[in-house]
């Protein structure tokens, strides 16, 4: 499959991804955030706040790889390690450069939050060297990079301790101090320049006792927290267009508007934010009330979100119209010609709303082919046992 890209003049040279693992959305955004003061700032007088909705199970592996893939991956993977699964992908020499602790340093019966200030630390240790070597200088002065922090401590402490414990809280509040520093020595090395993009989310949440892995709310209500280059302000609170779980009045966050998202959608957020490929298998929307570019802009990223999921489609469609001898397509996109068409004459006429629009329409439509085509053997089979009953 050919990659789709977003549009060409993307807002950000880089972007900061920090997974806080195990991080329960409520545990950050009661009382008004007032355990992170920082990223409070951020949510509610700089970018853009809300819930990202994770699937299940609710574990790390499958979590960071809808947030950086886009897609839900099956169960059979969930206990394999989070770092060395990005290096598989970066085939080339000197793309990555990764530091991680020995896993027995995981250790559950002290404070987890140990394991944020190891990665704070040895990130401003990184930093300090790139400001002294030309060649990791240079390396972290391309464009369309990502830095992604694994902070684990929030993790290790609910199990250890259950998220209402003063070890876990505590911990929240020393995650946005230690993020509000990272923030501040980016800003200070780059000069300033406001082509950072940041984005603060979890992996998956945290049961009151301390475990996670199925569809509980507390589990799967992560927060979503971002800002800087192509990040929207904040949107105006409406209680109308609130989410209707009550939750934005309980933790006492009216002031600006709660954008929820699924957690696959966090994806092509990133992808548009820095102009890279939509991820492949990627089945993420990209959330538009979070990008603040304008409407030709959003027109364009929608479209490219549509083109890239309607790849999908296509694949899946031709595998099955070769398999099987009764083929019954997908009848909502036989005329996904005409309808790209159409999307593209409207960008061409700066009708970029409308072009918007019928692109999320289009992506939509494309979802549920998707669904068609992988639960399509599902459906026939079942049609083929109930015409066949008496
Ligand atoms: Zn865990």
């Amino acid at each position: 499959m050919e990659p789709v890209f977003p549009p060409k003049n993307s807002p950000a040279d880089r972007l900061v991804l920090f997974v806080a693992d195990g991080l329960r959305a409520d545990k950050i955004f009661e009382n008004k955030m007032k355990r992170a003061p920082f990223l409070k700032e951020k949510a509610i007088q700089e970018g853009v706040w809300g819930v990202s909705h994770t699937r299940v199970p609710t574990e790390s592996r499958p979590g960071h790889v809808a947030i950086i893939a886009g897609f839900y991956e099956d169960v059979s993977a969930v206990t394999k390690d989070i770092l060395p699964m990005f290096s598989h992908g970066t085939s080339k020499e000197g793309k990555m450069e990764m530091f991680m602790y020995a896993s027995d340093a995981e250790d559950f019966t002290t404070d987890g939050s140990v394991l944020d200030t190891w990665v704070f630390e040895k990130f401003d240790e990184f930093l300090d060297n790139a400001s002294k070597n030309i060649t990791l200088f240079d390396q972290l002065s391309q464009k369309k990079i990502c830095i992604f922090f694994h902070l684990l401590g929030l993790d290790t402490n609910g199990h250890a301790h259950r998220p209402f414990s003063e070890t876990y809280l505590n911990n929240i509040n020393s995650v946005d101090e230690g993020i509000s520093n990272v923030v501040k020595k980016l800003e200070k090395f780059f000069n300033n320049d406001r082509k950072t993009s940041y984005i603060f989310t979890a992996d998956h949440g945290m049961s009151d006792r301390g475990s996670h892995g199925d569809g509980h709310p507390d589990n799967t209500q992560t927060p979503l927290i971002a800002w800087g280059a192509g990040i929207s302000k904040p949107h105006k609170y409406d209680s109308g267009s609130d989410p209707e779980d009550g939750l934005t009045a309980k933790w006492d966050m009216t002031d600006k508007a709660r954008i929820d998202v699924n957690q696959a959608d966090i994806a092509p957020l990133m992808s548009t934010l820095i102009g890279v490929p939509y991820p492949m298998n990627s089945v993420g929307r990209i959330p538009l009330k979070y990008i603040g570019e304008d409407e030709e802009f959003k027109a364009k990223a929608s479209l490219g979100n549509a083109k890239q999921i309607l790849r999908q489609y296509l694949v899946k469609e031709k595998e099955k119209s070769q398999t099987e001898i009764f083929f019954k397509p997908f009848k909502k996109l036989l005329q996904w010609e005409l309808k790209l068409k159409t999307i593209e004459e409207l960008i061409a006429k700066e009708f970029y709303k409308k072009a918007e629009l019928k692109s999320v329409e289009l992506v939509l439509t494309c979802l549920d082919g998707l669904r068609y085509y992988q639960t399509y053997d599902w459906l026939f089979l079942r049609s083929i046992i109930s015409t066949g009953s008496p």
